[in-house]
């Protein structure tokens, strides 16, 4: 089968010809139709992430990809919750264990020893990718794969670090960065009946955070930002989506008093914030990584129910490194999902 396959750390994929998975007992095996790219790939094929690759051992070739639906074409003889031609989608985590206290608790995206799709195994810039069956996610049939591949980690994120933000009806949102997370961040905020703030640094994505709802879209490259944003209100949260160490400084001045700044974009620089600020704000900082499965299929009866719409872009998976480049270069609107 075709895939792009990630050799060395700031090196183009290669797109090649390797062997089919096979899937084990508790395994099904997916024909891709469509395969999301997330800016966590690209800061992975460079090498960005130092302490993620110091902590999990990443499989080297790789095949990348962690937002990969189509249809099941294969399965173990353990399997049986899916049938062949069922879609389904695989996500961030690959496998949890279930057993460990933070599985217990819920909390499957922390659990210490999770396998990472298309990080330490592989993922979804293939023709095919093998996944658990007891991890991959029944999509909507009235969600195209298109429509649904970028839900499994990009709107998967924005909507657990929604919930984890705690936006509550009627208070002003922001969301810094209206990229592949944000786009999508601002009409989950929307559904929490939230006034929304799109906050990204050219107009076309501008106009884009306005088609998708948002009461306000500000340009944070404006000389006159701070004003502007003064006039429309601090916001109660801050959802950044973006990777700009400068957006987390907008953002955690931008906000009010008792205020929450939602980290979700990752920067290479470490952030750093005045704590005499934070004291006198009584600010908040919550993160938020990816989201379990629980969380996931919220968000996808979100989307069937009309609510979430990812505005996407497909492309040859043969284009892979134009698509990184244009995600370098802030060209993309939406997600540009991939099909071999
Ligand atoms: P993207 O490239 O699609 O979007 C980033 C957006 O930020 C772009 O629209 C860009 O124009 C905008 N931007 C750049 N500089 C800005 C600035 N100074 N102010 C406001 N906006 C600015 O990327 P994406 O796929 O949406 O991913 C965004 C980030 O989220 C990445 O760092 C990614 O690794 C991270 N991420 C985190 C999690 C998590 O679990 N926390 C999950 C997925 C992705
Ligand atoms: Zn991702
Ligand atoms: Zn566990």
């Amino acid at each position: 089968m075709k895939a792009a396959i990630l050799h060395d750390y700031k090196q183009p994929l290669r797109i090649e010809d390797v062997p089919r998975p096979e899937c084990a007992a508790d395994e099904v095996l997916i024909q891709v139709e469509a395969c999301g790219v997330c800016h966590s790939d690209l800061h992975l094929a460079e090498g960005g992430w130092p302490q993620l690759l110091s902590a999990v051992t990443v499989k080297k070739p790789l095949v990348m990809g962690h937002e990969a639906v189509g249809r099941v074409v294969e399965k173990g003889r353990d399997v049986a919750q899916f049938a062949l031609g069922d879609r389904v989608g695989v996500a961030w985590i690959y496998w949890s264990c279930g057993q460990c206290r933070l599985c217990k608790e819920g909390l499957e995206n922390l659990c210490p020893r999770q396998i990472i799709t298309g990080v330490t195994v592989d993922g979804g810039y293939a023709e095919f990718v093998k996944a658990k069956a007891s991890h991959v996610t029944r999509v909507p049939e009235t969600l195209s794969a298109q429509e649904a591949a970028p839900l499994f980690c990009a709107g998967l994120t924005v909507y657990r670090s929604s919930k984890k933000a705690g936006i509550r009806p009627g208070q002003r949102v922001a969301v810094f960065g209206i990229g592949g997370l944000g786009h999508l961040a601002v009409q989950v905020a929307k559904s929490f009946q939230a006034e929304v703030i799109g906050i990204d640094v050219t107009e076309e994505k501008l106009a884009l955070a306005r088609s998708l709802g948002a009461d306000h879209a500000l340009n944070a490259a404006a000389g006159d930002f701070a004003a502007q944003l003064k006039k429309v209100g601090g916001p109660h949260v801050a959802l950044v989506t973006s990777a700009a160490k400068a957006a987390y400084d907008l953002a955690f001045s931008s906000l009010r008093p008792d205020g929450t700044l939602a980290v979700i974009g990752l920067p290479a620089e470490d952030l750093t914030f005045p704590p005499i600020v934070m004291v006198a704000r009584e600010t908040r900082i919550v993160a938020s990584s990816v989201g379990t499965r629980a969380d996931l299929r919220e968000l996808l009866d979100l989307a069937a129910a009309g609510k979430v719409r990812c505005h996407s872009e497909a492309r040859p998976l043969a284009q892979i490194n134009q698509v990184f480049d244009d995600m370098r270069h802030g060209r993309i609107l939406g997600r540009v999902v991939v099909r071999a």
